[in-house]
């Protein structure tokens, strides 16, 4: 397990607000457009009036636009954009009505408009948009005369193919992008619930659990394991501040998590003791990596605690025979730390 700095997932973030009102409307934009040409075709067989032509370049082509405008202004813009999606379901009543029932035409209308209120919000929301669809349509129906011809053309099929074969396809694209973006955010929350946030390491039954899962895969033929307690660090927080004690945890885990290889596993492993898993490492290659985090800890700067000085202790365990757990290779690290503790500090012990 990689322990990289972690971007902060923010699910209500203004941006994430845009992309989903900016990724409406381009859905709004070709269903109606692609729509519109299809109802053009049925209209146009029937020689209707101006006025509907108005409505139909009103309603395909305009309102899309009109929408993401309100809807940028708007302090709900997802709560509104799914009132607009209802408002579309009962035009599309409206429209199969003037197209005088078109069987394919109305039919089309009637499963497009109910996959994208499903892939909008499910169930509920659906029988919400198909009720206001068919209401919608028997008064526009009323209002036409009640006029019905079913009978669908070949110029009407073709005018249907564009909506029929594009929509659906853009509309599964979409459900994938979102699909992938649910997933990518459940991983991250699941890392998010495993890292120390202050060191930006493994918390301590995580990194334990990842220790146990070493040494149950029988990985750790020559790894080691290292107890890094910083020295004296109630004394820095009383000198200090406790703000800039936290300062040095963090700074610790950092450069705890450059000395590492991929593979390697680091956690935080109490309030100023870190533990570190090296794999494939000999005692000799584990010391060099725990002086060089120790020296790297030693040359510590922090700007507005220009005084402090910061060391650490550090117990290294060679592992694992004879080790069944974790917390066995824990303890033979922690008297290794104990005796570098008693040695007077600030340098690293091999567990005998
Ligand atoms: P030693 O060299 O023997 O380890 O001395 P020490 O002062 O470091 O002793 P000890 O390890 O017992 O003290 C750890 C202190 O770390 C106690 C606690 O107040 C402080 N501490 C624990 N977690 C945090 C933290 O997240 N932030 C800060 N600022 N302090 C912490
Ligand atoms: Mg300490």
């Amino acid at each position: 397990m990689s322990v990289d700095v972690l971007p902060v997932l923010d699910l209500t973030a203004p941006d994430k607000v845009g992309r989903v009102v900016a990724r409406s409307h381009r859905l709004r934009t070709l269903g109606l457009a692609l729509g519109g040409i299809m109802v053009g075709a049925v209209l146009y067989r029937h020689g209707v009036p101006a006025q509907m032509w108005v409505l139909l370049a009103l309603h395909a082509l305009a309102w899309p636009h009109v929408a993401w405008l309100i809807l940028r202004r708007s302090d709900d813009p997802i709560a509104d954009d799914k009132s607009f999606f209802l408002g579309d379901a009962a035009m599309g009543g409206v429209w199969i009505a003037l197209m005088q029932f078109n069987l394919l035409p109305a039919m089309l209308l009637v499963t497009m408009y109910a996959i994208t209120l499903i892939a909008i919000d499910g169930s509920k929301y659906l029988i919400r948009g198909m009720a206001l669809q068919v209401l919608a349509c028997g008064v526009a129906a009323v209002a036409n005369g009640l006029q019905f011809q079913p009978e669908t053309d070949m110029p009407e099929v073709l005018a249907a193919l564009p909506l029929l074969l594009v929509f659906p396809v853009t509309l599964g694209f979409i459900m994938h992008g979102l699909a992938q973006q649910v997933l990518g955010q459940n991983r991250q929350l699941v890392r998010l619930g495993s890292i120390d946030a202050l060191s930006g390491l493994l918390n301590r039954r995580q990194w334990e659990d990842a220790v146990n899962v070493a040494l149950s895969r029988r990985c750790c033929g020559s790894a080691m394991l290292l107890l890094i307690d910083i020295d004296r660090f109630k004394r820095i927080n009383d000198q200090f501040g406790h703000t800039s004690g936290d300062e040095v945890v963090r700074l610790v885990g950092e450069i705890i998590r450059a000395g590492l290889r991929q593979g390697d596993l680091a956690g935080r492993y109490g309030g100023d003791e870190f533990g570190v898993l090296l794999c494939d490492t000999d005692p000799d290659a584990a010391e060099t990596v725990a002086d060089r985090i120790r020296a790297g800890v030693a040359d510590l700067r922090i700007e507005h605690a220009p005084g402090l000085r910061c060391t650490l202790s550090i117990g290294l365990a060679r592992g694992p025979a004879g080790i069944g757990t974790a917390r066995e290779w824990i303890e033979r690290a922690d008297v290794a730390l104990y005796r570098a503790k008693l040695a007077g500090r600030n340098r690293f012990v091999v567990a005998a």
